[in-house]
């Protein structure tokens, strides 16, 4: 189904699909054993924008220490389990809000009912996922290989199973790393399910490629107005997903708020180091909660021209640069200073 008409899932505090806003989620990366690090990694994550976290949960430890978390951290918080259906169970318990689980690789059908069973007793969302990766052989045999419509059908038949136990508080992913098969499978599993998609391009690289494969899939299956919640998975800092996932939504008109930066490519004229100019300028908006947009521009000629469809910006000069506004020139401001200026504009701005 499309996004406006998916069944509406709670995790925690935040509701998905039957449209809702897209959820961007990130997992951690810190051992969850860890609380201190992990709730650290948590905090930060909140601050540029996360708004459900998942940890891995490999032992049991990690399953209790996810109660100490969740006292100190203000979003949904998922369990990600794999293997060990004890583990889930535990997760639970320990005030876990959603699992994340692959009932394909939990074992026979009655743990998958433990589970299922402990889920429909804290009342919490499963999250039914299946990777390329993990396709059982009778569907690769099936299809010929690892295809979208296996993926789909996986998927598909694990969800039955759950619905079969009598729960239906479920959430569906379906990920593989062909970022053109994952376009299909979601297009195909969009017209056969009712529950809000997780979407995500899975083992997509690092920053740069992870973030060119995840436009272009999310891109398009976001556009088709499949997915309700996502994550940008980067082989990088997580932080780095949520910058990611709010600029994919953005661009896609899904979501508002937040500062945009534009920036010229550079060229001939420019002379001040523009290109690191504008990567702190990207860096020094992130807390700041206006919706406008920021122009950073390499020269006095075009800049602030160029700059006329933005609230603010600044272009440079030698050894100066002006700040603009809607494309008028307010002051002039030495090269060292323009960060800073800048910043003092952002946060009184409609003062
Ligand atoms: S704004 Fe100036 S420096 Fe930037 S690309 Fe245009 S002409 Fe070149």
């Amino acid at each position: 189904m499309r996004r406006d008409d998916t069944k509406v899932i709670h995790i925690g505090n935040v509701a998905i699909g039957g449209g809702n806003p897209i959820a961007i989620q990130s997992m951690t990366n810190t051992r969850t054993e860890d609380v201190q690090a992990t709730v650290k990694q948590i905090l930060a994550l909140e601050k540029v924008g996360c708004e459900i976290i998942r940890c891995a949960v490999p032992t049991m430890e990690a399953a209790e220490a996810l109660r100490e978390i969740k006292k100190q951290i203000h979003i949904p918080l998922v369990a990600d389990i794999h293997f060990d259906y004890r583990l889930a169970i535990a997760a639970i318990e320990n005030g876990a809000d959603k699992i994340r689980i692959n009932p394909g690789n939990i074992g026979d059908i009655s743990r998958v009912k433990t589970v299922v069973d402990k889920a429909k007793e804290y009342n919490i969302p499963i999250r039914v996922g299946v990777n390329s990766g993990s396709l059982e052989k009778n569907l690769v045999e099936k299809y010929g290989g690892v295809t979208a419509e296996g993926i789909v059908e996986s998927a598909l038949d694990k969800v039955r199973m759950i619905e079969e136990l009598g729960y239906d508080n479920l959430v569906v992913s379906i990920k593989s790393s062909d970022v053109l098969m994952c376009v299909k499978a979601h297009e195909l599993i969009a017209e056969q399910c009712q529950y809000p998609l997780h979407v995500g391009i899975t083992e997509a690289g690092t920053v740069l490629s992870g973030n060119i494969k995840s436009s272009v899939g999310l891109g398009i299956i976001l556009h088709e107005g499949i997915g309700d919640t996502i994550r940008v998975s980067l082989t990088g800092d997580p932080l780095e997903e949520i910058k990611s996932a709010k600029l994919i939504l953005r661009t896609l008109g899904l979501r508002k708020g937040g500062i945009e930066v534009v920036s010229c490519p550079t060229c001939g004229r420019t002379k001040i180091d523009l290109i690191g100019l504008a990567n702190q300028v990207e860096e020094m908006v992130q807390d700041i909660p206006l919706d406008i947009k920021v122009a950073v521009m390499g020269c006095v000629v075009n800049g602030p021209g160029e700059a006329k469809e933005a609230d603010i910006g600044i272009a440079g000069g030698i050894g100066e640069g002006l700040l603009i506004k809607k494309g008028e020139i307010v002051k002039k401001v030495k090269e060292d200073k323009l960060l800073e200026t800048l910043r003092e504009e952002l946060l009184n701005w409609g003062k």
